[in-house]
């Protein structure tokens, strides 16, 4: 079969559709733009406590980077933990962790009480080591994490990796058994029955070109215009991620929009799935320009990373099944002869800082920032701010840290020093 250019975990699932004849509220309590799991959450928790809430979408539900990313359901962030102490602080980094591990606690609980058919599974994740350097340092970080967060990673040994891995290039391995995996797509078309379930009114090709503030005796509100007409929202909630549209142009310049890009192998033996992942972990490797990889729940070898800096187009995911391959090939020679069967692309929304960012921009709420480690913490985020928005005490960890605009260059919609940023990754991974 040649390579198909499309994401493979829709044709696991049917996602959900809006009725095309309902027409859109003249108001409502609160207006989520964006139908990934951020805005899902946030929509589906809000109903649940009685509030009216509709859901905005400019393509299908969840078309973002939450139906096409690698399913990972991750603890931790992004950057080492000195690096965070030393900017945020020992007491917000502590809170930023525990809301990592909590996010997966709060994407299980959504997914028994919703009945969420999703394979989720905790099955821990597994970093691999690319240089010994590296490999030696996981013991330095497994101990500081185990002293500031009181949670444990296992280090596993190169004479050991055998049975987390069937790969020999790597120096040895760091496993972190709360972590788990999903498939993406089953839980984004789960999250959107739950929320309308819950009697969230949800508006799939309803893009939104714009939000004006008002101001007058009751308060502030929002005009919020789509080519389907206008309502008018008390509070607005910014949950477009990394596909953040000139609509809410003060979020979108705080954005950096990078490419990651996926395949998929045909379905695999039984024996060569367990001979490449005994323990079917989430794994990813320790470089900046890293790889990502996990086996399906029907047994595919699916293998990510940012084969281009780009944000996806056609020429882009074209490139990148042929790059991808042989980084596949590289860690797994069994899978030379093995082929690949799908091959998609999306966008991760990174801030310049590299952490989640969650807040108030022109009187809306936001949460955007995940860097690709979304699905976990943009579940926890979308929920926490629903909570927000229904007067508990903010105690989100990612809000009020100062939220600088990237240089241009690298914000959306002026991207063009994005290659710079890979070269210098790249130039990185080669130096440390
Ligand atoms: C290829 C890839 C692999 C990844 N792998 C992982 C992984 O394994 N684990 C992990 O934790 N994270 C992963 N991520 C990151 C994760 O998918 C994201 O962080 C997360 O899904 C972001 O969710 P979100 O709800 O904030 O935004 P999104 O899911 O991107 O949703 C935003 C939505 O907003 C809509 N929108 C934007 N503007 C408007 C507008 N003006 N009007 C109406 N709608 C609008 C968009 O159409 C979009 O559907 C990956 C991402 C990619 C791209």
């Amino acid at each position: 079969m040649a390579i198909q250019e499309k994401n493979y975990w829709l044709e696991t699932v049917t996602i959900p559709s809006a009725d095309p004849s309902k027409s859109l509220p003249d108001s409502v309590d609160v207006a989520v733009i964006g139908s990934g799991v951020t805005g899902l959450s946030a929509a589906r928790a809000l109903a649940k406590r009685g509030m009216r809430v509709a859901v905005l979408e400019a393509e299908t539900f969840g078309w973002g980077a939450s139906s096409r990313n690698g399913g990972m359901v991750l603890t931790g962030m992004k950057l080492p933990v000195p690096t965070l102490i030393s900017r945020y602080g020992r007491e917000a980094v502590q809170r930023m962790y525990a809301a990592s591990v909590a996010s997966i606690d709060c994407v299980e609980q959504i997914v028994r009480e919703e009945k969420i058919d999703c394979n989720f599974a905790r099955c821990g994740h597994l970093e691999v080591a690319c240089k010994q350097a590296h490999f030696d340092g996981y013991a330095e970080s497994a101990a500081r994490i185990a002293r500031e967060f009181d949670h444990k990673l296992r280090i596993v040994p190169k004479s050991e990796l055998r049975s987390e891995i069937g790969s020999d290039i790597y120096y040895g391995g760091l496993v972190d058994e709360v972590s788990a995996g999903l498939n993406p797509a089953r839980y984004v078309a789960g999250l959107v029955a739950a929320a309308q379930r819950a009697g969230a009114a949800l508006f799939d090709h309803t893009r939104v070109d714009g939000v004006q503030r008002e101001r007058g005796n009751g308060g502030q509100k929002f005009r919020v215009h789509t080519p389907k007409g206008a309502l008018v929202a008390r509070e607005v909630i910014l949950a477009s991620g990394a596909y953040t549209t000139t609509a809410s142009p003060a979020l979108r310049k705080k954005l950096i929009p990078i490419g990651s890009y996926i395949i998929a192998t045909e379905v695999l033996s039984d024996d060569l799935a367990r001979e490449l992942s005994p323990k079917n972990r989430m794994i990813y490797d320790s470089k900046h320009f890293l790889y990502y990889y996990r086996l399906t729940p029907d047994r595919r070898m699916l293998f990510g990373g940012r084969a281009a800096f780009f944000p996806e187009t056609e020429n882009t995911v074209r490139r990148s099944a042929e790059i991808l391959r042989r980084g596949m090939i590289g860690v797994y020679p069994q899978l030379r002869d093995t082929k690949v069967e799908f091959v998609w692309g999306g966008t991760l929304d990174f801030a310049f800082d590299v952490i989640p960012h969650t807040g108030q921009i022109d009187g809306m709420y936001y949460s955007v920032g995940y860097a690709g480690h979304g699905v976990a913490i943009g579940t926890y985020l979308g929920t926490k701010i629903s909570d927000l928005i229904c007067g508990e005490p903010n105690d989100l960890p990612f809000d009020g840290i100062p939220f600088r605009n990237p240089p241009i260059g690298l914000r959306s919609g002026h991207t063009w020093a994005l290659p710079l940023a890979g070269v210098y990754y790249k130039f990185l991974d080669w130096v440390s």
